[in-house]
């Protein structure tokens, strides 16, 4: 992720670096001082708003009657106050503080994205937190202020509430203000994309205006990233399709007529100069059968790669380290919609050692203790409210314990009050007082490709939806799990299917195809946005024999899992169990066309008018 630029230019890098990492030492050596302090802040400026009047707080602000008196709670028990400010009441209802934008998470609820409203102060809290990312960094790899960071960073399509508030990603919000756009030469913000080829809204021109600016600068870069693994692979997707554009531009110091964006062409042409050795370079890289180490073969200087590998982006690991020869991968933050989080202090850990300090600073955090079933059995979970045992459960920031799995639930200077996230983490160490978390999951999720989320449930009611087709065939759904397939680029849905056939008509495979289609329809909004962006790939649903099944519940009980209480999982990830059903597939189809999709919150928005 790029980080954001320090507050002054007059200190030199190294002192600059210095004093972060103080106030990284100062806030988690005094963590529970300073998260009552940002409590009583956040209590006492909004003492005055509805949704504190209206639990009844009375103007408290300390953490017991706080703690007494607020219920915890999820997006759907806001959702009217978060309506009424998206119609345009201006009144303080979650905060002091004028709301000045949405931000559409990736989250859904109802099958459309979750909007948080947000003040402008955040931005500086965001800009805080990029700006200790790279003085952690330079504490590993020294000389990263030396060259420049080749980051693919997009803006995504915004939209307004019926009140006239703008609605759109926690991203693009960022890479639109001025602490991005205008930020002053630092060194840890050289980029090789100029702002105007970022903040391009064409997805296609972005992407190539930006893999030309890092082509013809490759031997600059000293570290190349994206959000999330699956936008770096995406682009190195893109490489593999366009290479031959990309190099006669080089070649001819010219750029491609699709690129039509003035200012897009315009920013290139100050980088863009004809250079055909290094045209001649990629062409030979790029045209040799194997892309093993494409990273390191063209950025040569290329010290590691900058993506969140964590969660369900985990899945990547292997094709990145297949693309850089096994550069290390960073995961340098956490964060989200509702507010950002945590930074990794140890960037150049394995992957699966990431661990995420919350900066105290941030907001007010709790923890809700997560009491696991055994993991072999698998059922459908709803969110649902905590009883009054439950919200005594909740934990302060210096009171988790190591090794206990906790959900968080924040409360914001923007105006969410006790809201529970939905991410679950591990307690893995500690910070002086601050804790360090390995994220885990996030909540009852099953399938993700890119930002897409799907639960269990969601899941269940598009197969539903789906097995309608097959009626007039007497044929049934007996059994059915998934499987997120990323060994394809972009990565699908897969759906393993058992049916029960009764009468003779054969089915026609385009009624599968339907099936296919069904399904994508059916799920969320996030899911049908990255389909029609090319992040997601076509559906697919695989028949398997009669009895493969069975064979599932055999072999999860030679693991040891209980007759009684076996479910069939309704995900499966674990590799000799994708085998077993791959093994015993009969037909496949695939989703013929892309599914329908809105902007999101068009649909919400015109259903509360
Ligand atoms: P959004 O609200 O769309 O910005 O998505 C935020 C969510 O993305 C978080 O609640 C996490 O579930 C996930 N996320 C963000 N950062 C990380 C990370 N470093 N590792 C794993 N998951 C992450």
């Amino acid at each position: 992720m790029p980080e954001a630029p320090k507050e002054s230019g007059e200190y030199s890098v190294a002192e600059n670096n210095r004093k972060k990492l103080e106030f990284i030492e100062d806030v988690t050596k005094n963590a529970d001082e300073v998260q009552k302090r940002v409590l009583a802040e956040i209590l006492s400026r909004n003492a005055g708003v509805e949704y504190l009047k209206r639990h009844g707080l009375n103007g408290h602000t300390d953490r017991e009657t706080f703690k007494k008196i607020m219920p915890v709670i999820t997006y759907e028990d806001i959702l009217p106050d978060i309506n009424r400010i998206a119609n345009g009441d201006k009144s303080p209802i979650l905060c002091s503080e004028p709301i000045s934008e949405f931000l559409t998470s990736s989250g859904t609820s109802a099958g459309e994205r979750k909007v948080m409203p947000t003040i402008e102060e955040e931005l500086e809290r965001r800009s805080l937190l990029y700006s200790l990312l790279m003085p952690v960094m330079s504490q590993f790899v020294p000389g990263l202020d030396q060259g420049k960071a080749m980051y693919f960073l997009f803006i995504k399509c915004e939209t307004k509430t019926p009140g006239g508030l703008l609605a759109r990603p926690v991203l693009t919000s960022y890479y639109k203000s001025s602490h991005f756009k205008d930020r002053p030469f630092d060194p840890y913000t050289n980029y090789t994309s100029p702002n105007e080829t970022i903040l391009c809204p064409d997805s296609y021109q972005s992407m190539y205006s930006q893999m030309l600016c890092g082509l013809c600068q490759n031997k600059d870069v000293l570290r190349v990233g994206a959000v999330f693994a699956s936008g770096f692979i995406r682009a190195i997707r893109f490489l593999e399709k366009h290479w031959t554009l990309l190099s006669h531009d080089i070649r001819t110091g010219t750029i491609n007529s699709l690129i039509t964006d003035p200012s897009v062409r315009e920013a290139v042409m100050r980088i863009l100069k004809p250079d055909p050795k290094l045209a001649d370079f990629i062409e030979s890289e790029c045209s040799k059968e194997s892309w093993q180490g494409i990273i390191t073969r063209l950025w040569p200087n290329t010290k590691y790669i900058d993506v969140i590998v964590t969660g369900t982006m985990s899945q990547y690991i292997p094709t990145l380290d297949y693309y850089s020869d096994g550069l290390p991968l960073v995961c340098t933050m956490y964060a989200s919609s509702e507010c950002y989080f945590g930074v990794n202090l140890n960037p150049l850990c394995k992957p699966s050692e990431v661990s995420y300090t919350l900066i105290p600073t941030m907001c007010y955090y709790e923890f809700l203790p997560v009491h696991r079933n055994n993991g072999l059995t698998n059922s459908i979970s709803m969110p649902k409210s905590l009883n009054e045992k439950e919200q005594q459960e909740l934990v302060d920031l210096v009171d988790v314990k190591l090794g206990q799995e906790y959900e968080l639930v924040v409360t914001t200077y923007a105006g969410l009050y006790r809201y529970r996230v939905g991410d679950v983490l591990r307690v893995a160490g500690f910070k002086n007082n601050a804790p360090q978390f390995n994220f885990v999951c996030r909540k009852n999720v099953v399938l993700s490709i890119d930002t897409d989320k799907t639960d269990e449930v969601e899941l269940q009611n598009a197969v539903r939806n789906a097995v309608s087709h097959l009626m007039p065939f007497g044929a049934r759904l007996t059994e059915y799990t998934s499987y997120a397939d990323t060994t394809t680029i972009p990565g699908h849905y897969v759906l393993y299917w058992e049916l029960s056939q009764m009468g003779s008509t054969p089915i026609p495979p385009s009624v599968f195809e339907d099936c296919c289609l069904t399904i994508e329809e059916s799920l969320d909004n996030v899911y049908r946005q990255n389909r029609v962006f090319e992040a997601i790939g076509p559906l697919e649903i695989k028949i398997v024999e009669t009895g493969t099944f069975d064979k599932l519940m055999d072999y999860a009980i030679s693991l040891g899992a209980s007759i009684n209480q076996y479910k069939t999982p309704r995900c499966v990830k674990f590799a000799p169990i994708v085998e077993l059903l791959n093994s015993r597939v009969v037909s496949k189809y695939f989703s013929p066309k892309c599914p329908k999709w809105t902007t999101p919150g068009l649909k919400q928005w015109s259903n509360i008018n």
